[in-house]
């Protein structure tokens, strides 16, 4: 269930950016999901308009959410490409398993260009909040 705590991190974070704002309501937020990031969407929603409902400044918020894609780099030659290349190449059982175990992908994944095995996720990874709006 770590979509509920992903919900109110995301939540508790954009409150304390309010108010550091100084804005008494936060009218809308937007929310970018890394490909990459195991969730279930449908779960982070619910969670997002059960836990909105306890809190004051965010009674009339209009969330929105959508996906970002992931990046990869190649720590050998620097080289990026992105998830969904990646992806393509896979047949549809081991995408499937990378949608739910990213660290698979470790496993089988190669720098297209000089097939090394050594390369980070620098984009797509984790939930951020993109955009914050509110009233003073
Ligand atoms: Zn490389």
């Amino acid at each position: 269930m770590h979509e509920w705590a992903l919900a109110e991190s995301v939540l508790t974070a954009a409150i304390e950016a309010a108010e550091k704002e100084k804005l008494k309501k936060i009218t809308e937020i937007k929310i970018a999901i890394g490909q990459l990031q195991q969730i279930e969407e449908d779960i982070f929603k619910f969670a997002l308009d059960e836990i909105k409902k306890n809190e004051e400044k965010l009674k009339n918020v209009k969330i929105t959410i959508k996906t970002e894609k992931s990046t990869l780099k190649c720590k050998n030659c620097e080289n990026t490409w992105t998830f969904s290349d990646m992806k393509k190449k896979l047949n549809n059982d081991e995408s499937e398993a990378i949608h739910f175990i990213p660290e698979v992908a470790f496993v089988h994944t190669r720098c297209p260009k000089c097939k090394s095995p050594d390369f980070e996720i620098i984009t797509g990874r984790g939930v951020s909040i993109t955009q914050i709006k509110g009233k003073k």
